[in-house]
């Protein structure tokens, strides 16, 4: 099991959901009830194709640390991820970096500096460095920003070939939560607050954020307050469970990207 013996495999992702954006959202589930969620309908089609920035990071010796190749095959992953939804991605053009201090990014230090000086408007800008520090102060494989946010995702780059960071990041970017978030919640198993408590999604199965063996099974079992077994999505993209575990995104994360595209961000080329 090679990415089990990945030292990035472990790496989850640093993309956090602001209040004002779940507020708001919140907001909009009440005001607009189940329908307008797009609870019973079926995927919609975009048909959009959506420019990435590809901007890498150099290391203190001048090394890029990744190919375009590489990235341009991991971007091809991820456009079969968004496929259900006629929505692609293509790398309009690769921007060399030589700060190295980029390349141990630091969300902290660093992000208003990058905005200023290597962003492209209307683009994805899409960042490749060695180590990636995210807003939750913890290295991770990637984060993005909500709908509303900048247009930036970063990426470590030993990360970027697990078939599953690049497609997770851009589930957060369309508006999709974590499958285990609490901030609106928390998500019950038999499926009553479903629309109110953790992703907002209902074909979204309750998540405690635990671990799976490589059987792809929950490992250890947990039951919730009204001692249900839960039986999360492990192959669903907006979880932490292990990239070799990843199956896709659900018609309702679908039906929400869609939404949160045409609403938030529907600007990009
Ligand atoms: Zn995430």
């Amino acid at each position: 099991m090679l990415l089990f013996s990945n030292a990035f495999a472990q790496m989850n992702c640093g993309t956090v959901a602001p209040r004002t954006f779940i507020n708001a959202d919140m907001q909009a589930v009440k005001d607009s009830g189940a329908n307008q969620r797009g609870l019973f309908f079926p995927v919609d089609c975009l048909g959009k194709k959506l420019s990435i920035t590809v901007y890498i990071f150099r290391d203190s010796l001048g090394n890029d640390g990744i190919t375009q190749a590489s990235i341009n095959s991991a971007v091809q992953t991820m456009n079969t991820d968004f496929a259900p939804m006629c929505l692609s991605f293509e790398v309009c053009r690769f921007v060399y970096v030589d700060n190295y201090n980029y390349n141990n990014y630091n969300f902290f230090k660093h992000e208003d500096e990058v905005y200023n000086l290597y962003y492209t408007p209307n683009t994805i800008n899409m960042y490749f460095s060695g180590k990636v520090l995210g807003p939750t102060g913890i290295l991770v494989c990637g984060y993005s920003h909500f709908p509303g946010g900048r247009d930036m995702i970063f990426i470590t780059k030993g990360c970027a070939g697990d078939g599953k960071t690049l497609s997770h990041e851009m589930g957060h970017f369309f508006g999709l939560y974590h499958t285990f978030e609490t901030g609106t919640g928390v998500e019950l198993i038999n499926g009553s607050n479903c629309l109110t408590a953790g992703d907002l999604i209902c074909d979204t199965p309750a998540d405690p954020g635990g671990s799976s063996g490589i059987d792809c099974q929950l490992n250890p079992y947990l039951a919730d307050i009204n001692g249900n077994w839960y039986v999360p999505q492990i192959g669903n993209i907006m979880s932490y469970y292990s990239p070799a575990c990843k199956c896709g995104f659900t018609t309702q994360q679908f039906n929400r990207m869609i939404q949160q595209f045409l609403t938030n961000r529907n600007y990009l080329w």
